[in-house]
């Protein structure tokens, strides 16, 4: 069986890591089996190539704890929820089965997560249609499946998280996973100086990436958080989460 626990869907094979690396490295460790679909191959990508993205995108997996990361080879720059694309994905729900997905938000600076927002969406939906067919890797065909929860991880454009989780144990491995990507982001002495800048390649990135992760941590009184969107409203099965015994 391959499935996996929770699933953390990109458009671009860094997005992950920026914005949920720290909850997905805390799962791994807990024991837990993470999964990454990167949507694109980054290939518009001002900076680096397909095959440095490639072999970033697998450095970043192993220093995340992913037990799988797959990319569905969807056009960088020009995501559409076509019908291959939601029945590619359903595959991945159906063959993997996670119980929580992470995907991007509904609303974003670049137009490629809105539109994985809507594929994730479409395909969780479909995934659970008893009557859509779809075939797994092995040629046999697959059971429906709807993953639990569907929470929309942070990225360019903010909004009222529903929840956040303290990821100050494990920031340093997040930003370890984020160098990785080193065609994209700055690392000195590492990240090639002689390709065009970007947001992401400028030192203040860096900043950029801390600042929110201590502003969220604030907010909950750690030191470092990540925020997430839930779609519908969330319970809890008793306060108790909150209680410590007498010492
Ligand atoms: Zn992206």
């Amino acid at each position: 069986m391959e499935r996996v626990d929770v699933l953390a869907i990109g458009a671009h094979p860094d997005d992950v890591e920026m914005s949920c690396g720290g909850t997905l490295i805390k799962l791994a460790r807990a024991g837990w089996r993470v999964g990454i679909v990167d949507c694109t191959r980054g290939e518009l990508g001002s900076r680096g190539t397909v095959e440095i993205r490639e072999q970033e995108a697998a450095k970043a997996a192993a220093l995340l704890g992913a037990v799988v990361r797959e990319n569905l080879g969807l056009p960088d720059g020009n995501v559409t929820v076509t019908l291959d694309a939601v029945t590619a994905l359903v595959r991945l729900f159906r063959f993997y089965r996670p119980q929580i997905v992470l995907f991007p938000p509904p609303f974003e600076r670049h137009p490629d997560h809105e539109q994985v927002h809507r594929l994730v969406r479409a395909a969780y939906f479909h995934s659970g249609l008893a009557k859509l067919v779809t075939v797994g890797p092995d040629g046999q065909p697959q059971s429906p499946y709807r993953p639990r929860q569907l929470f929309c991880y942070m990225q360019a454009y903010e909004f009222q998280p529903s929840f956040y989780v303290d990821i100050s144990d494990v920031y340093e491995d997040k930003v370890r996973a984020v160098q990785a990507h080193a065609s994209q982001v700055y690392v000195p002495g590492i990240s090639p100086e002689d390709e065009p800048e970007t947001v992401l390649s400028r030192p203040e990135f860096w900043e950029l990436l801390e600042v929110r992760a201590r502003y969220f941590g604030i907010r909950i009184g750690v030191r470092y958080a990540e925020a997430f969107l839930a779609l519908t409203p969330l319970g809890i099965p008793t306060l108790a989460i909150w209680l410590q015994p007498d010492p």
